[in-house]
């Protein structure tokens, strides 16, 4: 595979040798069907089989076909996400089929990329399947889910079916320390806080959010003194370095735009905008589950210390080789001290289940700047109120 991201390589191995090997010997399939968890590389590699099939090159990654692929603008890919909260709906599976009979505007081949093909049910999946039977010699299919087993049966076995493997913790660890060029201590922080290596390596790449981490650090250390206005301003701050990256993407984005407005029909571009509204509340919601994360593994740890769990390492002066640490945040290692010291158990993990309760808000759209507030002067609340300082 050509795609220019080495972490890929390393992540799914097997499945870029696979392609790379279809594409040379023009074996390409035209209907696959991708399974696995977010971060096991599956974006990536629907960009490089996106880039073989639109290239003229053969998947160069930088000519104008490879680069409107990676940028999600090339005309003759379609994504396609379910419409309504229940699935997709037959009208877009319709859409799609008229599409797929048209030839490809500017490439040789199209390319129908299916989000959640769990989702594909009753008329649209059988619209669907018709397609996927005797697909139009150009066209192009990759579906995509999480778990095989959840999609109709009758789909999969039409479907090339490439399983995306989550790496061992260990291996995925090693991945994320040389993505990102950092000491195994952050790399391990970073994995537990993302839960995958391909959202570890871009909280560790990405400065806003290392700087996120840092104040979010500094905020914890000083919690115990704070005062509610204390937590509000720091929290707010928060918010506004979670914002620079958010308005990076969407000026890029809006450039992208225009640069594509006069090439796409009307109905593309109103498509195009939704997409990139999708994009950028995406993004936000990212973020704040990143910060729920980090804070979720700096109380964790110091229940671990406040429980006497981490013993077996504190009471050695040096670690068992081979033995499995049970913190995660070595680089924070002092807040987390200092949170065991006081706070006590109870109050800790009344607090962690209280970023559970956050978690929910994100997921019901509520401002960013309201969820930090929320977080960060409930988790004060937890874990000192009602007399529970040590
Ligand atoms: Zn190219």
């Amino acid at each position: 595979m050509s795609h220019d991201n080495a972490h890929i390589r390393a992540l799914q191995p097997r499945v870029c040798t696979f392609f790379q090997r279809a594409y040379t010997t023009q074996h390409l399939s035209q209907s696959y069907l991708f399974i696995g968890a977010d971060g096991t590389g599956i974006d990536e590699v629907v960009c490089g089989v996106a880039q073989m099939l639109m290239c003229p090159h053969g998947a160069c990654t930088s000519c104008e076909a490879c680069t409107r692929v990676a940028r999600g603008v090339h005309p003759d890919v379609h994504i396609l996400q379910p419409e309504s909260a229940s699935g997709y709906v037959i009208a877009q599976i319709e859409d799609l089929i008229e599409q797929a009979w048209r030839g490809p505007i500017c490439a040789q081949n199209k390319l129908f990329v299916i989000h959640k093909a769990q989702l594909l049910r009753d008329n649209a999946a059988n619209a669907l399947l018709k397609i996927l039977e005797e697909p139009p010699s150009h066209t192009h299919f990759i579906l995509i889910a999480r778990d095989a087993s959840l999609v109709l049966s009758t789909i999969v076995s039409r479907c090339q079916c490439i399983p995306f493997v989550m790496p061992t913790r260990a291996r995925a660890e090693e991945l994320v320390e040389h993505a990102a060029h950092v000491e195994p201590a952050s790399a391990k922080a970073a994995l537990y806080a993302a839960q995958n290596p391909k959202r570890a390596i871009a909280m560790l790449t990405c400065p806003a959010s290392q700087d996120v981490r840092a104040q979010i650090i500094a905020l914890m250390q000083r919690m115990h003194t704070a005062d509610s206005w204390d937590i509000i301003e720091a929290a707010d701050a928060i918010g506004e370095t979670m914002q620079l990256p958010v308005d990076t993407e969407a000026q890029s984005l809006a450039s992208e735009l225009e640069h594509t407005k006069d090439f796409l029909s009307s109905a593309a571009k109103k498509q195009l905008e939704l997409k990139q509204k999708r994009q950028i509340t995406a993004l936000h919601k990212a973020q704040l589950f990143d910060s729920l994360d980090m804070v979720r593994a700096l109380l964790r740890d110091a229940l671990c210390m406040a429980t006497g769990m981490d013993a077996q390492e504190t009471d050695g002066a040096t670690e068992v080789p081979g033995s499995e640490s049970v913190l995660v945040c070595a680089d924070a290692h002092d807040v987390c001290v200092l949170l065991s010291q006081t706070c006590t158990p109870t109050a800790l993990i009344a607090a962690l289940s209280f970023i559970d309760t956050i978690h929910e808000y994100i997921t019901r759209n509520v401002t960013p700047q309201s969820c930090l507030e929320a977080l960060f002067v409930g988790i004060k609340e937890k874990l000192y109120a009602s007399s529970t300082t040590r």
